[in-house]
């Protein structure tokens, strides 16, 4: 079902739309060098398919198999600062309600088929976020090197 989209109402919510863009956001940039100084090395843009889903996650460490993605607070319905839109309710709370739903049904893809997920809030320190990534990249470099080769 695809549901037409409204003009946005407020002042708020267009400046959310604009701020969300899919490419380059300033909080993806700033995860992305906090990453690049712990020495991380990952692709961008890159296309991940697991099972049915095909999915771009924003950062991807082919090797240890970790996928990254940076989730907007609105879009991804964060409990601190996704707010609950009241104009156009309609549309936007099931909207949201179905990306949430999508980011769960990708993260649960991408698990079976062997991948490990990093969600980053927005709102998250961009260095402590890098310090989690760097955690899993190396649990998931051992994981990989401890499973036997067939
Ligand atoms: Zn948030």
């Amino acid at each position: 079902v695809t549901l037409p989209y409204p003009t946005p109402t407020s002042t708020v919510v267009s400046r959310v739309m604009r701020g969300n863009r899919k490419v380059g956001t300033r909080p993806e940039l700033r995860l992305r060098s906090a990453m690049h100084r712990l020495g991380l090395r990952y692709r961008i843009g890159l296309a991940v398919q697991a099972g049915h889903v095909r999915v771009r996650p924003d950062a991807v460490f082919t090797r240890a198999k970790v996928a990254v993605f940076l989730d907007g607070c609105y879009w991804h319905a964060c409990n601190t600062h996704g707010t609950r839109p009241a104009s156009n309710a309609d549309y936007w709370v099931p909207k949201l309600a179905n990306n949430v739903a999508r980011d769960r049904r990708v993260d649960e893809a991408l698990a079976a088929a062997g991948w490990t997920v990093v969600r980053v809030w927005e709102h998250e320190s961009a260095i402590a976020a890098a310090d989690r990534v760097a955690a899993l990249v190396v649990r998931a470099k051992l994981g990989a090197w401890a499973r036997p080769r067939l």
